[in-house]
């Protein structure tokens, strides 16, 4: 579904990506970690068109979108989250969804309704739909976070960290919420720092250190890599 071929990213003399190859067939769950600053979340951007490759292609269900925007990358069947959260604070949970669905989607009237009410049952928000997103706790600005995601009614969801600063039972919830996304055949890729919760969703993990991929297979076998345990030690992850 994704390739990621030789890609590169430079902020001026920054590089912060360096030759990533990544490719993610359709329906698998990828997990990321990595240290603070590894290139993770930048990762993510060049992948949904936040940011553009200083070097590299994206290919994505078969075409080249490189030199594609973001929007654009989302109609075609991208959602992503935001490490931080910004909702629409003064507007509800549902029509932070169908801003979703609309701006995002390109979706309108009936259709956008339709969709935006879809993404908050996928989310587990329906029963907060007229809530102020404002006044969301933690884990319901994660779940809107995700459902605004879910608006674009995305192939391929990229998640950043989405269950950090959560209770342990809030975690198991969404990481719940997670794995029947994944069950439906949504591919993820989930950046974490949370690996407990990334371990119980997906099947592939790798790690990005400075910019590079220095593992990518089984999850339990790269948490246990030298490459890995380095990267610890290091106190990275
Ligand atoms: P974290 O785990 O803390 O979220 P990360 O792996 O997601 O880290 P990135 O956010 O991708 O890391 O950042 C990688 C490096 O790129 C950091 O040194 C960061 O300061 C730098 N960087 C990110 N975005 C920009 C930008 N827009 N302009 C300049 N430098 C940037
Ligand atoms: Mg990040």
């Amino acid at each position: 579904l994704l390739e990621v071929d030789s890609v590169a990213k430079s902020y001026g003399a920054l590089d912060v990506l360096t030759a990533v190859h990544l490719s993610v067939p359709a329906g698998q769950a990828l997990g990321i970690v990595g240290p603070n600053g590894a290139g993770k979340s930048t990762l993510l951007s060049v992948i949904n068109g936040t940011e553009r490759a200083s070097a590299g292609t994206v290919r994505f269900a078969g075409r080249d979108v490189t030199a594609v925007g973001a929007d654009a990358r989302a109609r075609a069947g991208m959602g992503r989250t935001f490490q931080i959260p910004r909702p629409f604070t003064h507007l509800t949970v549902f029509e932070n969804a169908l801003a979703g669905a609309t701006a995002g989607a390109g979706l309108h009237g009936r259709a956008a309704d339709d969709r935006a009410l879809e993404a908050l049952v996928l989310a587990d928000m329906l029963d907060v739909a007229n809530t102020p997103a404002g006044a969301l706790p933690l884990l319901g600005r994660k779940r809107l976070e995700l459902a605004r995601a879910l608006a674009t009614d995305p192939q391929l969801l990229l998640l950043d960290e989405i269950a950090g600063g959560l209770t342990e039972a809030e975690c198991d919830s969404l990481v719940e919420t997670i794995r029947t996304l994944h069950a439906s055949g949504v591919t993820i890729i989930w950046i974490e720092h949370v690996v407990r919760a990334l371990l119980a969703v997906v099947e592939r993990l790798v790690c990005l250190a400075s910019g590079v991929i220095v593992a990518d297979g089984e999850p339990d076998a790269v948490m246990r890599s030298d490459e890995v345990q380095a990267v610890y030690l290091g106190g990275g992850l």
